[in-house]
């Protein structure tokens, strides 16, 4: 129909997009009255170490149920946080509940690192290195053990700001991972220029792995290149057996996904890490 599409269209604005707009005005609307009725939470995913099978670490991942839409994604409603600015005070929530928990683990003997998602506007508040050093500084948690996940959508505007930003987190000895990789420009010039420690394999090229010759060459060229960058690989989406042997095969370090643990609560992960305490601790039948 684009042939009809004149200077003088009202199409421009389609009653889908109409209902898009309201949908996203009300999200925003009940997510700022959300944050202060309690209604963000966290879920937690395991990280597993492919050459111990063990859980090294987890991913922080915010939910949201609130009390007229129910459930809604993170998909959706952090982008509608983004563009609003309230992935600013979201995102403060994010950090602050995400390193209660480490510390709540440490406390039970769990050293494990805690990734955390951070999205590009989160950059530009200037409060966000002192909120996360004075986070740390409340909860005496060990920042080698903090990892901040981004995309490469943060690093794209080279804003100085941002450099800064990454360069204080550095030498504050929190980890830095790349996330998502493969799915937006993939500049390996990225990844020299900031001090990145890990790169996080998009799910979209784990999914048909198996099945898909051309993505296992892609993971199999990623995974070598992150190595002869110096960086760990993680695997996100593993959902099979096949994908969990192939990887490891392949030097990837890490896997995340459905087959090892979905993301779960606070105390569901605390019980499945003292599962797994009480499996190391019995003698092993040989
Ligand atoms: P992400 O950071 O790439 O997180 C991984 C997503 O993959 C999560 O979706 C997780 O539930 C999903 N996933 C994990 N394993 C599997 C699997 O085996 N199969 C499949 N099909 N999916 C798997 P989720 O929790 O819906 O989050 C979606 C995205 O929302 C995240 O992608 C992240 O970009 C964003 N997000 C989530 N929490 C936060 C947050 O606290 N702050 C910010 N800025 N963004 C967040
Ligand atoms: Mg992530
Ligand atoms: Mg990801
Ligand atoms: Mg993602």
């Amino acid at each position: 129909h684009s042939k009809k599409l004149g200077r003088n269209t009202y199409s421009l604005f389609t009653p889908d997009m109409g209902e898009g707009v309201s949908r996203r005005l009300l999200l925003e609307e009940q997510m700022r009255g959300g944050l202060g009725r309690d209604e963000f939470s966290l879920n937690y995913q395991p990280k597993i170490d492919l050459r111990n099978n063990r859980v090294t670490g987890v991913e922080a991942l915010v939910r949201w149920e609130n009390e007229e839409l129910g459930k809604v994604s993170p998909d959706e409603f952090i982008s509608v946080a983004e563009h609003s600015g309230l992935i600013v005070e979201l995102g403060q929530f994010v950090i602050f509940e995400a390193l209660r928990s480490m510390k709540a683990w440490a406390d039970s003997g769990f050293e494990i690192s805690v990734a955390i998602n951070l999205s590009p506007r989160q950059f530009h508040d200037l409060n966000l290195i002192p909120f996360i050093k004075n986070t740390i500084q409340t909860f005496k948690v060990d920042p080698t053990l903090i990892e901040l996940e981004i995309t490469e959508g943060v690093l794209m505007s080279g804003h100085r700001f941002i450099t800064d930003a990454l360069q204080s987190l550095n030498e504050m000895g929190i980890k830095l991972a790349m996330d998502d990789f493969g799915t937006g420009f993939s500049s390996l010039s990225y990844l020299r220029k900031y001090s990145f420690d890990t790169l996080k394999i998009d799910r979209s090229f784990i999914a048909d792995l198996m099945e898909d010759e051309e993505d296992r060459a892609l993971v199999d060229a990623i995974i070598s290149m992150a190595h002869s960058l110096g960086l760990d690989v993680v695997a996100e989406g593993v959902e099979t057996i096949d994908q969990v042997d192939y990887l490891t095969l392949q030097g990837c370090e890490y896997a995340q996904g459905f087959l090892k643990g979905r993301p779960m609560t606070f105390n569901a992960l605390t019980k499945s890490l003292e599962g797994e305490r009480r499996l190391l601790a019995e003698p092993s039948v040989a």
